[in-house]
């Protein structure tokens, strides 16, 4: 594999793989659980995907570790909870259903569930997050009272916000500060006394803020990671405010030749969930081309 930061002079395509590309710890941690239980006798499963990323998910259906959908009765089963964290409603009914429970959820991830339980006691929690995402199902299941998620600033629950006193904010991990900055200054509108308890993760600091230069040093940007990935998006979604030419792809086999037109340098950023073999590939496509190229 190619090492991180450090430029690749192909015969006409310069390749910049960001510092801060791949793996965060949260997603290798959860990795290296599956793999270190995959020569077990038990049948291994994780409910929905460990991490989300198909290449890792078909890799480890290969060494025997089944996604399954629901949780099903059972005897002799071992249930790994996946990186982003399940609701407490999902640990008693696996445990009732006969599972053994491994539990992979980030550690991150566990700060946010102690942050939102103490703020509960005296506040309204409020999550800004994706809906329908594990991780934010994660957390308000871990609440005595249900939460109100906020995806963005333009779907607040108005009606539900004006009968709160005091709220308490906590974020998804992955989340932009420029989505919680700006739902923030429309809540403080309806709430003023609502506080921000910032808890996006440390490695999606440092990947957001490598993807708002990335973009300004290099041509084109290639953002790797699967649809699923709510990191990689974020990346995506920064990247392509800043240059038009960013392209988000799940492997090699999405470039397409016609990108490369007039492109001297080419900026890789993979999400927190893609394996550093899939930008090896992708690097070797992009040699490919670049040899191929006649211009
Ligand atoms: S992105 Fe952050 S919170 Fe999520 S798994 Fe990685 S380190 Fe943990």
């Amino acid at each position: 594999m190619q090492t991180k930061n450090k430029t690749t002079n192909t015969k006409k395509i310069k390749i910049n793989i960001a510092k801060s590309s791949g793996f965060c710890f949260g997603v290798r941690r959860a990795i290296n659980t599956c793999l270190q239980l995959s020569s077990s006798k038990k049948s291994i499963c994780v409910l929905g995907d460990i991490v989300h990323n198909n290449f890792v998910v078909e890799k480890l259906a290969k060494k025997g570790i089944k996604k399954i959908a629901k949780i099903y009765k059972t005897q002799n089963s071992v249930l790994i909870i996946s990186a982003h964290g399940a609701p407490k409603q999902i640990f008693t009914k696996a445990r009732q259903s006969g599972y053994k429970i491994i539990d992979a959820t980030c550690p991150k991830v566990k700060d946010i569930y102690r942050i939102s339980r103490r703020l509960e006691k005296t506040n309204k929690v409020i999550i800004i997050g994706d809906k329908n995402h594990e991780e934010v199902k994660g957390i308000a299941g871990q609440l005595r009272k249900k939460p109100i998620t906020i995806e963005s600033d333009h779907n607040l629950p108005i009606n539900k916000l004006k009968r709160i006193k005091k709220a308490a904010v906590v974020t998804q991990s992955t989340q932009t500060m420029y989505n919680i900055n700006r739902i923030m200054t429309r809540l403080k509108k309806i709430i003023p006394s609502a506080k921000l308890y910032s808890t996006v993760c440390r490695t999606t600091l440092i990947k957001q803020a490598e993807i708002r230069t990335l973009p300004k040093k290099n041509n084109l940007i290639l953002i790797v990671g699967s649809a699923t990935s709510a990191n990689t998006r974020r990346l995506y979604e920064i990247s392509r405010s800043i240059n038009k030419k960013t392209y988000w792809i799940e492997n090699s086999k999405s470039i397409k030749t016609n990108w490369f037109k007039n492109i001297k340098c080419v900026g890789i950023m993979a999400g927190a969930s893609t394996p550093d073999e899939i930008v090896a590939s992708i690097v070797t496509r992009l040699k490919q081309l670049s040899s191929s190229n006649p211009a």
